[in-house]
């Protein structure tokens, strides 16, 4: 017997009636004609039914995976089966960055874009931002080229992957940057909290680790600082302590996975990731929640998160708090103001974890917080939609591209997007 197709983190157990992987866009056209329902499966990292289908599930790992990258228009089309991992290598050789990445370079490119997946940095937007032009199969066989400027663009890259099949995303390249991180030891909350600016402007990208075992301390606080930045970097950050060793985010665990700290400068893609993508960071016994509220409300948002934290602590492994620019996509966490995340990394324990969710997302109402859409959350339907004023402009568009719902699936319906 075949073990299940499952996500990464194995609490999901993919349903589909059939695999499929074409190795051609002729081949995935001729996929979509034979079917009613369809999704596309990207690296399997989220940890909700977001990729889930009863139909056809898609895999674009057997698609043609050559990166062309276009020197004067500073653009790299990235293919939609390939992980950010697959093609940093390439686009740093090729003396370019893209801005931003996420923790960890396993992801798929088209796969994070449509969640709004994100890294740190006060001024750097979602990963989406990077994202200049799509290029999607819909179900009906058409290839389109949906690019910025367009009037579908702000509503088709975070697409939750229900307009159609991404065949590939070209992504804005910057000039290579070298980059250094230094992490600070117990840095003091009610420090942070007066001063949020001052540490999340330290760096180019900056993440907030806590336990929340001990609510007066921030456990450590990774400072990521382009070549240059870095040498005005300070010992000791409001009361906290640069580490003399490479730590990992998680208390007494190896830091052998993770990227190179103790300022020692390298590549954006050595850095701006907390893992390598030599290792597998964990084994996937986790689970993961995030929620987006506006960068002014931060020091109130932490403060309620503070004031449950007995209860979050139990289940928690570790939470990271990180900022991003605002980005005008219809359904970006993002919309409309510069933001500050709250990610929560769980234990594997979901059952606990989803009784736990609606006490945090009641703490964070008062911030109109927005969950992660990849990730697990409690709240549904028109409460969520409410969160998005351009919902009824997405829904449009989606019944645009995808009259016959092939890529609707349970999950578009909790979130009342279909
Ligand atoms: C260990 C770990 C660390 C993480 N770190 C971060 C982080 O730092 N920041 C953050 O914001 N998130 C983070 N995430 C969440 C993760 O980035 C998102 O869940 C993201 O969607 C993962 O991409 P994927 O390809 O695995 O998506 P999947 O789960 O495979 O798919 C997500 C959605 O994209 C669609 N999709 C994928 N590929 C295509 C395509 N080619 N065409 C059309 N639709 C497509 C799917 O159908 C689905 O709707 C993390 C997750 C894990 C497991």
């Amino acid at each position: 017997m075949t073990a299940p197709l499952t996500n990464w983190a194995r609490n999901v157990e993919y349903r589909p009636a059939v695999l499929v992987s074409p190795r051609s866009v002729e081949e995935l056209r001729d996929a979509l004609a034979g079917t009613t329902k369809a999704k596309v499966r990207g690296s399997g990292h989220s940890f909700n039914r977001i990729a889930d289908t009863d139909g056809s599930l898609i895999s674009l790992g057997a698609m043609p995976s050559a990166v062309e990258i276009d020197h004067g228009r500073r653009i790299a089309r990235v293919p939609g089966g390939l992980r950010y991992g697959d093609v940093v290598r390439e686009i740093d050789a090729a003396g370019f960055a893209v801005p931003n990445l996420a923790s960890l370079p396993h992801i798929s490119v088209a796969g994070a874009v449509a969640t709004g997946t994100h890294g740190s940095g006060d001024r750097v937007s979602p990963l989406s931002g990077a994202v200049a032009a799509v290029e999607l199969m819909t179900a009906g066989g058409e290839l389109r080229t949906i690019r910025r400027g367009d009037d579908d663009f702000a509503g088709a890259v975070i697409s939750l992957g229900a307009l159609g099949v991404v065949v590939a995303v070209e992504l804005d390249l910057v000039d290579t940057f070298r980059v250094a991180q230094t992490v600070f030891e117990r840095v003091p909350v009610d420090a942070v909290l007066a001063d949020l600016g001052a540490v999340t402007t330290l760096g180019y990208s900056t993440s907030i680790f806590t336990t929340w075992r001990n609510p007066d301390v921030f456990d450590q606080v990774w400072v990521k600082c382009r070549a240059g930045e870095a040498s005005v970097l300070p010992g000791s950050l409001l009361g906290g302590t640069a580490a003399t060793s490479p730590l990992h985010p998680l208390p007494g665990v190896s830091a052998e996975a993770c990227t190179p700290q103790l300022g020692e400068p390298g590549p954006w893609f050595e850095r701006l990731p907390h893992f390598l993508l030599e290792f597998t960071p964990s084994a996937g016994d986790e689970l993961q929640s995030e929620y987006f509220v506006d960068r002014r409300d931060a020091p109130a948002a932490l403060q309620a998160l503070r004031g449950i934290a007995d209860q979050i602590a139990p289940l928690l492994q570790i939470a990271e708090t990180r900022t991003m620019a605002g980005e005008a996509q219809w359904l970006s966490p993002t919309l409309g103001a510069d933001t500050v995340a709250f990610h929560f990394t769980w234990v594997a324990d979901q059952r606990a974890v989803e009784a736990l969710l609606p006490t945090v997302e009641r703490a964070l109402a008062p911030f109109g917080a927005r969950p992660h859409w990849g990730k697990l959350f409690a709240m549904e339907g028109d409460e969520l939609a409410a969160l998005y004023p351009d919902a009824q402009r997405f829904r449009d568009l989606r019944e645009r591209l995808d009259p016959r719902d092939v890529f609707a699936n349970a999950f578009l319906e909790r979130v009342g997007l279909a």
